[in-house]
């Protein structure tokens, strides 16, 4: 049993390295591309999160509809 948990934790160990270098590549080009300011109240908002309306960004829903 103690080998079994031995055997576990190494594995996790590797897992927690391997996805946390790619995490740390992924995330890094993230920040310098997928970042818009929002044309209503000027909160930066993730690209994949920002609501489009005509040719312009916002950071939600709310702020697309709004007028004025
Ligand atoms: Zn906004």
């Amino acid at each position: 049993m103690a080998k079994f948990l031995l055997l576990l934790a190494v594995s996790f160990a590797f897992f927690y390295w391997f996805f946390s270098k790619i995490g740390v590549k992924k995330r890094g080009n993230k920040e310098v591309v997928d970042t818009i300011k929002c044309e209503r109240c000027g909160v930066y908002a993730a690209r994949s999160e920002a609501i489009v309306k005509g040719g312009r960004y916002y950071c939600s829903k709310e702020c697309a509809e709004m007028k004025g």
